[in-house]
């Protein structure tokens, strides 16, 4: 029998068999209609259901209030570091910015071409490896953004910050956490994430936007990136990536199955807590992440002490676990767990570890 392989990516990431199953099928004839789902016209009823299913399964597993809508749009998350601050920041106006990592930090270099970013928070200097407590926001900010969880540093907010002007509103990236674990929707002004990391792959990235915030895009923008344009058209104004929306249809459909997101994220906290109290236990690894921020969905850990990475990567990639090198800024290694690794990836992960230790430790 072939060797079971299990992907660590922190992204594109695994998707669940089932998923890979329907898109293949999908691929070549959409629910027997004799077509690939990639050859049928987005005017056409089933694309326009596919859309509404989709969205009404996103709604259902996140408890999204009737006063948001749920938007399939191109471009990724990175077109998101810009989109929000085009349609929601003028120059000379402010926003707030919390600094958690590389993606946070992305996204602040991408809003200071629209307006005046105001940094609240940052833990640059230390190498991202925890999430900083205060915040100093500034009164006339027009929002403030976040990353709920930091990719690849692996630091992950457990409670999210109060906004201090009333007239502000809370902005998440939650790229690599959306569905991992139950969130307050109603907190969030606009939550958005691309779907390759924990939603499906590449190609489509979900927004969840409260309606009252729309009267306050005020500027001339174009017209994809402007978010009432897609609202108006329920995420069908131009060609959308069809294949991909259907890859997410399965992924939420599958999670539904399973019992939603409360039932993924308690195997979500199973699965980290078996890493996490491995590489406590192991005197070869340590977690470089204060306690209290780690992330349980990406989980990098170095050597305790100078040893050859790639020795132990070659050891885990020969018993199937793939992609756990870290991130090039952090070196060591790097464990992305998202919902459709199973706990046997991570059990499997936790005894390589063991077994290293027996022999190099
Ligand atoms: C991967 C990632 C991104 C970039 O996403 P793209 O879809 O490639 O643009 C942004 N933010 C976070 C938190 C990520 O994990």
């Amino acid at each position: 029998m072939k060797q079971k392989v299990y992907q660590f990516s922190a992204g594109p990431s695994a998707l669940h068999p089932s998923v890979l199953t329907d898109t293949a099928h999908a691929a070549v004839d959409y629910q027997t209609s004799g077509l690939s789902i990639m050859e049928m016209s987005h005017r056409s009823t089933q694309v326009e259901i596919l859309f509404q299913e989709t969205t009404e399964l996103a709604k259902g597993l996140l408890d999204v209030p009737d006063s948001y809508h749920i938007l399939w749009l191109q471009g990724g998350a990175t077109l998101q570091f810009a989109m929000v601050p085009m349609n929601f920041m003028k120059e000379g106006q402010v926003a707030d910015f919390a600094d958690t990592g590389a993606w946070s930090y992305k996204a602040i270099l991408e809003a200071q071409k629209f307006g005046n970013v105001n940094v609240v928070c940052s833990s640059r200097d230390s190498t991202y490896h925890f999430i900083p407590k205060t915040s100093n926001q500034n009164d006339e900010s027009k929002y403030f953004h976040i990353t709920s969880n930091n990719t690849i540093y692996g630091t992950q907010y457990k409670v999210f910050p109060e906004v201090n002007n009333p007239n502000g509103f809370l902005v998440s990236d939650m790229s690599s956490d959306i569905f991992s674990r139950k969130i307050d929707v109603s907190k969030f002004g606009l939550i958005y994430a691309g779907a390759q990391k924990n939603m499906g792959p590449a190609g489509v990235t979900m927004v969840i936007i409260r309606d009252d915030i729309l009267d306050r895009i005020n500027q001339t923008i174009p017209t994809y990136l402007d978010y009432r344009t897609h609202i108006e058209k329920k995420s069908l104004f131009n060609t959308p990536p069809v294949l991909a929306v259907y890859a997410v249809n399965r992924t939420l459909e599958w999670l539904n199955g399973l019992g939603g997101v409360e039932a993924i994220e308690s195997i979500n906290e199973k699965k980290a807590g078996l890493l996490y109290s491995e590489i406590e236990r192991n005197t070869l690894f340590t977690s470089p992440i204060t306690e209290e921020d780690r992330s349980m969905m990406n989980i990098p850990f170095v050597f305790t002490e100078d040893r050859n990475e790639a020795d132990f990567l070659s050891f885990c990639e020969n018993r199937g676990l793939m992609t756990l090198k870290g991130h090039r800024s952090v070196g060591g290694f790097r464990a992305s767990i998202y919902n459709a690794m199973p706990i046997e990836g991570v059990e499997a992960l936790v005894s390589a570890m063991k077994e290293y230790e027996s022999i190099n430790g």
